[in-house]
Formats: C-alpha cells, structure tokens, sequence
C-alpha cells in the first residue's frame, strides 16, 4: 500500500476517537493562559505515543506572554482543571499559566516541518437549547462563560490526530516533525511567547490552519494558503487624575473625564494611510467613581490594525501618541498595557500549490479554485510564519473546509465533523510529501 492510502485509512479509522476527543475539549471549555486541563491532557497522549514533549515554561517564554490574567484566576482555573480530569501529572507545569504543549519526534536527517494548532476558547456563553448540537448531545461547556465558538477545539484535536498517524509512519519519514499547540490565540497573545523561546528558530516548513464554513454547492475540502490578514496591536490603557468635590473645589482636580474623551475622538480622528487599510477602535471605557467627583481613574481598551505590519505600527505610534498627549493636556497621566499584537501574513505560493497537488493527485480531496484566500481578522501564527520566512522557509495557513453552525465567536457555533480526519489527513499527507 502506498504512504498516502496509509495516511488516509489511519485517519479513517481514528476519526471516532477524534470525534470523542473533541467534544471532551469542548466540555470543559477553558480560554487563553487558562488551557490547563486541555494542556495537560494533550502532554500525556503525546507523552503516551512516544514524543519528545516540551511543557511548562518550555513552551513560551514566561514575560513575554500577553494579556494574562490575575493570578486569582490563574489559581481558580488550576483548582478547576484538576477538579476536571487533568492530568495530574502535566497539569502541575500549567501553574500560573504556562499553557501550550510542544511534541516533536526525530525521524533522523531532513528538514524540520512544524504545524501549528491553537487550542484556547472564548469568553462566550454557549447556547443550552438543545436545537445546538453540544447541548442535545451532552457535550456543550460546563464552564459557565467559556465556549470553544471558534473552533479550537477541533484544531487540538487534529494536532492530535497527526500526531498519532506521523507516529505510525514514522519509518517513511526524513526529518524532524514538530506540532505546536499553542495557547492564547483569541486576542492574539500567545504565539510571541513561542517564537521568542526560539521554537521556530531552524524550521523550514510551517504549516497551520483554521476551520472555516464551507458552502453548500463547493466540493472543496480545503483552501491552500492565506494573505492579507491584519496586522493588529491591542492595548489596556489607564488614566490616573486626581480626584476633588465637583462642586466645591472642581480646579483642584485632575479631570480623567476630559482626557478620556480627548483621547476617544482624536482616536477616531487619525487620519487614512495611503498605504492601504488600516482599523481602530476603543472597545470599552469605564471611568469615574460617583456624579459629584472629579474622575480620577480611567481604564480603556483599545486597538488598531492595518493591512500591513508597516501600517499596523504607523497606527500604533499615532495611537500612543494620542493617549499620551490626552492626558498631559489635563493634567493626567496614562500606562499602557500591550494586550495582544499579530503581524499581517501571507502564504508561500509554493508551499500553497504543494498542498494543492498533495490533496488533488495524492489523497483525491478536491481543492478550492482560489489557492489563497484573503481574510479580514488577525492571526499570531503570522509571528510562527514571519520568523520561518525571514529564515528563507515556506509557510502557509489552509483554510480546512467545513459546513459550520451559526457564525465564529457566535454562541451557537459548531462544525461538521468529519474535518477532523479531513484535516488529519491533509497534513499528513503534506509532511510526507516534504519529509517522505
Ligand atoms: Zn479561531
């Protein structure tokens, strides 16, 4: 039997387990520094297959994360997670939020091939009528908040299922393969930190992926390739004034009211870049302690975006400049927090047209006509992808298709499933075309 009918009737054969093993990830739903459970469990089936696995701070670099939460939330998400099965050996490496599990298996000289899959839900409330599909099977989040509404789970799920099926070729394979599970997609927080710990530092190859709704008439199982997502930067910004009686000594205060909405409109205000596109927006404000008191605190959350890294950083500094000079101009000061950041991307064409040929001749998967499609959001694989490219590597981020159930990040969110060993079967089948 050739490797690729191999390929294909492993990934077969798994796909009940592939099917359990997400819904078990969407139960216990948990979202970004938080994927202690998913995290642990994902160690120990590496573990049990017989990779190397890298865990704990050996995933990303401790400062270098963003947008972490409190170390009371850390604390009750552990307690949490051990309440739900973790593992209670790998659970004990996620204290404090060091989430994302890397596996990798030698398979002698070669190139180094590293796949990507991010494994964080979102501060959704899934939907309990039993019209959506989690709920009526028994499976929707027991974790009041946290939904998988992007599909998360299911990426997890098919790192592990290449995991075992490269794992039962390894004898065909030439090379090193590493899988990436990454923590703190959602907000863009979490792919920094592993590329600052040097993960992508020597790797050639980078393949990742996002499911994505497919249409009813289109036989397509997979778009090859990405360009054009958002370069982005996101911050938490806090106004300090000081506060005094409105109405008996208002000139005593430092008015955190004013440079708040200085800095809003002016936001707004930046202007167009002939460049190209660029985004921003101020998501929330919450200011104030009480109707007769000067406001002496503020908090903000903002970002920007632009259609290149170039343009996302002319926002940036516009942005900064702006907060900033709002608070000076009434007398306040501001501290910026940077919550979240993503390059724009762009697939390697070649490495896009080997996954085309792989899925049409090798594995009979039909492929969508356009071999890169454009997206409009913001991805941090763009940081895996930027550092294999500068390093003279290819790249690429497919679009795995599938029919999907209400829109991402919506609270009734779900997807076919049969893309689980869909997926499996399309990296697999590209690995061996590079590593066999
Ligand atoms: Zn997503």
């Amino acid at each position: 039997m050739n490797v690729y009918d191999k390929i294909k009737e492993l990934a077969d054969g798994i796909q009940s387990d592939l099917v359990a093993c997400r819904r078990d990830f969407h139960k216990y739903a948990e979202t970004g520094w938080l994927e202690m459970r998913t995290s642990s469990i994902i160690a120990r089936k590496l573990t049990d297959m017989g990779y190397e696995v890298l865990t704990g701070d050996q995933v990303c670099k401790k400062d270098a994360r963003m947008g972490v939460p409190s170390d009371e939330v850390l604390e009750e998400q552990y307690q949490r997670a051990v309440n739900q099965g973790a593992d209670p050996e790998f659970v004990q490496r996620t204290k404090g939020g060091m989430t994302g599990v890397i596996g990798i298996l030698r398979c002698g000289e070669g190139p180094t091939v590293a796949m990507r899959f991010d494994i964080d839900a979102l501060g959704v409330i899934e939907e309990t009528d039993p019209s959506h599909l989690p709920a009526r099977e028994g499976f929707g989040s027991v974790n009041p908040g946290f939904m998988h509404a992007c599909g998360h789970d299911g990426h997890a799920t098919i790192g592990l299922g290449v995991a075992r099926v490269l794992m039962a070729i390894r004898d065909q394979l030439h090379g090193t393969v590493k899988l990436i599970f990454q923590p703190a997609e959602e907000g863009v927080r979490g792919a920094k930190a592993i590329v600052e710990n040097g993960h992508l530092d020597g790797v050639q190859y980078l393949i990742g992926s996002h499911i994505t709704d497919k249409k009813p008439d289109d036989p397509a199982t997979v778009i090859p390739g990405s360009y054009g997502s958002l370069a982005t930067s996101k911050y938490d910004v806090v106004f300090h004034g000081k506060s005094a009686h409105a109405g008996g000594s208002p000139h005593l205060g430092k008015n955190v009211m004013l440079a708040v909405a200085t800095a809003v409109l002016n936001l707004y205000a930046i202007p167009r870049h002939g460049k190209g596109q660029t985004r921003v927006n101020v998501g929330t404000v919450h200011a104030g302690s009480g109707r007769n008191v000067i406001a002496d605190e503020a908090k903000m959350e903002i970002e920007v975006r632009g259609e290149t890294t170039e343009l996302n950083q002319y926002m940036t500094n516009y942005a900064v400049s702006i907060l900033e000079n709002s608070a000076k101009m009434h007398g306040c000061t501001c501290d910026l927090r940077l919550m979240g950041a993503a390059n724009s991307l762009s697939s390697d064409v070649e490495l896009a047209e080997r996954v085309a040929r792989v899925c049409r001749e090798k594995l009979d998967m039909p492929v969508s006509e356009t071999l890169r499609s454009k997206s409009g959001g913001s991805e941090d694989v763009s940081y895996m992808m930027n550092r294999v490219q500068e390093q003279g590597g290819q790249a690429t981020f497919m679009r795995v298709l599938t029919p999907e159930a209400g829109p991402g990040h919506n609270r009734r969110f779900d997807f076919d499933e049969q893309v689980l060993s869909n997926a499996v079967k399309i990296f697999c089948g590209v690995v061996y075309d590079i590593m066999g």
